[in-house]
């Protein structure tokens, strides 16, 4: 709201205070997975540069962090083009905008919406040929990212080969479970090295290691949600995506539900982030995603985000909550 009352020229000198800032600090996450700051506190610079962006476009520009998916690419592994972009995810913070992006696209006749558990990884791509898995990368910068094929090897959850001979790239979420977490970093204290900052940023870290051992030792495991093309599965909705990569051999994530309206979106939303803490893996929010895939595929993207999906990204856990994790397995 702050920046309603700014001028132009304020507006500008604050974007270019903010786009430096954000790409440090997305530096040290993405590329270093050793953050520097809060991720509310980003997030909330990252909205004020949307707020200015929105109100002044002529004031975006390309190597803007809202124009860009992630942060830099690892020289220390091999690059991968990712012909089919892989994307971030608009986020909004309260259930308000949430019902007006609903409201938004419900205007198109979109039908139903699946609703998915935001976990809280690092985005994969796996490429399968013939129903063998040849390659596996990072979502890196979207266009281009990091072969870490023998990394991803290592990982049970993966499946080498699918139980149908398909062609096809499947994407996901890779994440460390809360335990392997609290172990790992309970571990690395132990021996006087650095702990991670989240289980985000562990499993990032493991992932993106020149040694397979060590990955294969951090107890990684994956939910795959998406396919880069849909053509080659029988199912053309979300749900279905879902179901059918489960029967090919894939670890995906029970919880989703397809709702008809808001007030399912809403209790979709309640019901989780009570029972959040339960759960064995982290999860940041929920994604409302329109069901059908061909709808999906006509309503695109822009440079950085689907149209058809938003996430709802809960508030930041109080530190208390942490802290008693912590001192519980240590
Ligand atoms: P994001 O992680 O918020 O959302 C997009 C990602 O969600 C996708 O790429 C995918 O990997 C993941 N995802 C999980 N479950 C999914 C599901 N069911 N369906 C679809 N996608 C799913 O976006 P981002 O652009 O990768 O990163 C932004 C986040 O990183 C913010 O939360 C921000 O706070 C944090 N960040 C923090 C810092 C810092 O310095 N602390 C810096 C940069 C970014």
């Amino acid at each position: 709201d702050s920046i309603e009352t700014l001028t132009k020229a304020e507006a500008e000198a604050l974007a270019t205070e903010l786009r430096p800032k954000l790409r440090q600090w997305g530096e040290a996450y993405y590329t270093s997975d050793a953050p520097t700051v809060e991720d509310s506190v980003y997030d909330q610079q990252y909205a004020q540069l949307v707020a200015i962006e929105e109100k002044y476009p002529d004031l975006i520009t390309p190597d803007s962090p809202t124009q860009n998916v992630g942060g830099a690419i690892s020289t220390d592994f091999s690059k991968v083009a990712h012909d089919i972009p892989m994307l971030s995810l608009g986020d909004v913070f309260s259930k308000e905008e949430l019902m007006d992006f609903i409201d938004h696209i419900t205007e198109n006749e979109t039908g139903d919406y699946n609703c998915e558990l935001k976990i809280d990884g690092l985005a994969i791509s796996l490429q399968y040929e013939n129903g063998v898995l040849v390659q596996g990368s990072t979502r890196g910068n979207g266009l281009i990212g990091e072969d870490i094929t023998a990394n991803l090897k290592t990982i049970p959850s993966i499946p080498t080969k699918l139980t149908r001979p398909l062609t096809i790239e499947v994407r996901g979420e890779c994440y460390m479970p809360k335990q392997s977490f609290l172990d790992l970093n309970a571990k690395r204290e132990a021996e006087g090295k650095p702990v991670f900052a989240n289980p985000r940023n562990a499993a990032a870290g493991s992932l993106r290691q020149l040694d397979t051992r060590v990955t294969a030792e951090r107890k990684l495991s994956t939910f795959m949600y998406n396919v880069a093309d849909y053509e080659p599965l029988t199912s053309r909705t979300q749900s279905g995506m879902l179901d059918e990569l489960a029967e090919l051999g894939f670890t995906t994530n029970p919880t989703y539900r397809v709702v008809k309206d808001e007030a399912d979106v809403d209790a979709f939303i309640d019901y989780y982030t009570q029972r959040r803490d339960d759960l064995a893996y982290g999860i940041d929010g929920i994604v409302v995603k329109v069901n059908s895939l061909p709808i999906q595929r006509q309503m695109g993207a822009t440079v950085k985000v689907p149209r058809w999906a938003i996430a709802y990204k809960f508030p930041p856990e109080e530190a208390a909550t942490i802290v008693r994790d912590i001192e519980w397995t240590v």
